[in-house]
C-alpha cells in the first residue's frame, strides 16, 4: 500500500509525484505511456517565466529550451491592428515538451518515487465512500491488477480516467461541456527563411479560420515554429488540420517550409472545476480543467496544482484523514492562487467567442482594451476598458452601441466573479450555494 497513488505522469503529476515524495510519502506514478516517451504531447510549447519564479522550479535550461521569449504580438482578423504586449510578465520560453517533461518525470524518480510505465489507469477501487486504489492494466503483459493507496491523484490529463468516475453527490463535475473544449492540431515546421523577431509568439484572430478560438505562431528557434490552430469544439463541420492546411499554411512565412511533426490534441479553456476534492482522491491539470481559459496554457497552472495537492495530501496522512472534508484546503488555495483569475478570464473568452470579425477589427483598432491592460489582465488584474468618446461615436455610427455596453458587462462580470471565486467556502456545506452563485454569473453573461 503506498501513502499516494497518481495516475498519469504529464506536468501535473510528476510535480504532484516528485513534491509528496520529499515530504517523505511512499508514492507511486502510473502512466499509460513508454518511460522515455513520457513530456511528448501536442502543445503549443510555451510557457511564462512567472511560473517557474513562483513555485520555485528551476527553468528549463539546455536541451529542454529551443527558445527564449519576450512577448506577445494578437493581430486582429483583418490583420491591420497588432497588440504588441511585453514586459516582463510575459516572459517565458518555447520548451521542447519530451525534454522538459523527462526532467520532470526524472526529478520524481531521483526521489525513490515507484513508476509503473505503459500501465493503463481503468477504474477507481472504492471502500467505505473512499477512493482506495486504481485497476490498472500493464500493456506489455496484457494483465490486469490493482494498486492499492491511502490518496489517489487524478492526473490523466483530458481523459480524466478517474474523475468521470465519481459518485455524483461528491460535487465533481463528470462531464465538460464542448463549448468549453478546444479541438487543435499544430506542426513544428522547418522554415525556408529566417523568422522576423523570433522572440515574439504570434496569435491571430478570426472567427471564419479559427472559429472561437486562435491561430499561433511560436517560434522555436530562428527557423523552426510551432504552427497549430484552436477551434471551440461545438463546430462539427471545421476540421483544425484542413483550416490550418487552407488558410495558414499557404501563406507566408511557410512557403517552402516542412512539416517535422504533426499532431492533434484538446484542451479545455474554461474556469476551475468547481470541485477538485472527493474521498481519497483530488484531481490535478487538465482532469480538472485548469488550463487558462483564453491561450489554453495549462502547464504552469498544472505544475501549481501539483505542489498544493502535495500539501493537502501530506497534512491529510499525517491527520489520518483522507476525508472530503480534510483534502477541502486544495480547493480552497487553488481557486485563491490561480482558479479566481481564471474565472474571471473565462467570462472573458465567453465574450470574446461571440465576437464577429468586424467586432474584434473595430474593438482592436480603437484599443477599447489596450495593451498594457491586457498583460495586466492576463497577470489577474481587473480588464480596466478605454471606451473613450471616439471610439463611441464610431460604434454608434456602426450602429453597434450594444457591443460597448457587453464589453463594459463584461468586465464588471469579471470583478464579480473573481471575487466570488477569491472567497471560495471553507466549508464543504456552504459549497452549494457558491455554485448557483458562479452558475448566476454565467448564466447571465450567456445572455447579454
Ligand atoms: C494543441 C495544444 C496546445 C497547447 N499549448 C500550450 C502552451 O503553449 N502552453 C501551455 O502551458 N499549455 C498548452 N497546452 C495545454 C498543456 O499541454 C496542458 O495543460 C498540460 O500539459 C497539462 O498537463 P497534465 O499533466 O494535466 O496532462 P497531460 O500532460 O496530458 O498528462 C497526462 C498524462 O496522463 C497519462 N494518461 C492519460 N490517461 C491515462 C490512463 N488511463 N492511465 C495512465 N496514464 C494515463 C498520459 O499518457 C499523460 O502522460 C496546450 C494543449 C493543446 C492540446
Amino acid at each position: 500500500m503506498y501513502d499516494l497513488v497518481v495516475v498519469g505522469a504529464g506536468t501535473a503529476g510528476s510535480v504532484a509525484a516528485h513534491a509528496a515524495s520529499e515530504q517523505g510519502l511512499k508514492v507511486c506514478l502510473i502512466d499509460q505511456k513508454e518511460k522515455n516517451t513520457i513530456g511528448e504531447k501536442t502543445c503549443g510549447d510555451a510557457v511564462g517565466i512567472h511560473h517557474f519564479n513562483r513555485l520555485k522550479i528551476p527553468p528549463p535550461k539546455g536541451e529542454e529550451l529551443a527558445n527564449k521569449i519576450k512577448g506577445i504580438e494578437i493581430f486582429s482578423p483583418d490583420l491591420k491592428t497588432v497588440f504588441r504586449i511585453k514586459g516582463e510578465g510575459l516572459h517565458g520560453f518555447m520548451v521542447n515538451r519530451l525534454e522538459f517533461g523527462q526532467r520532470l518525470l526524472h526529478n520524481a524518480l531521483d526521489r525513490d518515487v515507484v513508476f509503473f510505465d505503459n500501465t493503463t489507469a481503468l477504474d477507481p477501487i472504492f471502500k467505505d465512500e473512499c477512493v482506495c486504489g486504481v485497476k490498472v492494466r500493464n500493456r506489455r503483459k496484457n494483465e490486469l491488477r490493482e494498486v492499492f493507496g491511502r490518496i489517489i491523484v487524478d492526473a490523466s490529463g483530458m481523459s480524466s480516467v478517474l474523475r468521470r468516475k465519481m459518485p455524483h453527490d461528491w460535487k465533481i463535475e463528470r462531464t465538460i461541456q464542448n463549448k468549453d473544449i478546444e479541438i487543435c492540431y499544430r506542426e513544428i515546421r522547418r522554415l525556408a527563411e529566417n523568422i522576423e523577431d523570433p522572440e515574439y509568439c504570434r496569435i491571430y484572430l478570426n472567427q471564419s479560420i479559427s472559429f472561437g478560438g486562435y491561430y499561433w505562431i511560436f517560434p522555436k528557434g530562428n527557423n523552426i515554429v510551432n504552427v497549430g490552430i484552436g477551434l471551440q469544439m461545438i463546430n462539427t463541420v471545421l476540421n483544425p488540420r484542413r483550416q490550418l492546411y487552407t488558410h495558414v499554411l499557404v501563406n507566408d512565412p511557410f512557403i517552402g517550409s516542412k512539416n517535422l511533426k504533426g499532431s492533434g490534441g484538446i484542451v479545455s479553456t474554461r474556469r476551475p472545476l468547481n470541485c477538485m476534492v472527493g474521498n481519497g482522491i483530488l484531481l490535478v491539470g487538465d482532469s480538472a480543467c485548469q488550463p487558462n481559459p483564453i491561450h489554453g496554457g495549462g502547464i504552469g497552472p498544472s505544475m501549481m496544482a501539483g505542489k498544493l495537492a502535495a500539501e493537502a495530501i501530506c497534512e491529510a496522512i499525517e491527520a489520518e484523514d483522507v476525508s472530503q472534508k480534510q483534502l477541502w484546503s486544495y480547493n480552497v488555495k487553488y481557486m485563491k492562487a490561480y482558479g479566481a483569475k481564471a474565472a474571471a478570464l473565462d467570462i472573458f473568452r465567453l465574450f470574446l467567442q461571440k465576437c464577429s470579425n468586424e467586432d474584434l477589427n473595430y474593438g482592436m483598432a480603437h484599443r477599447l482594451v489596450k495593451e498594457n491592460d491586457i498583460l495586466n489582465a492576463s497577470l489577474g488584474q481587473d480588464l480596466k476598458l478605454n471606451i473613450t468618446d471616439k471610439a463611441r461615436r464610431v460604434f454608434r455610427g456602426l450602429n453597434k452601441l450594444s457591443f460597448l455596453k457587453t464589453l463594459y458587462l463584461t468586465s464588471k462580470k469579471m470583478k464579480e466573479i473573481k471575487m466570488l471565486y477569491s472567497n471560495y467556502p471553507y466549508h464543504i456545506k456552504d459549497h452549494e450555494q457558491w455554485v448557483n452563485k458562479v452558475e448566476s454569473i454565467i448564466s447571465a453573461r450567456a445572455l447579454i
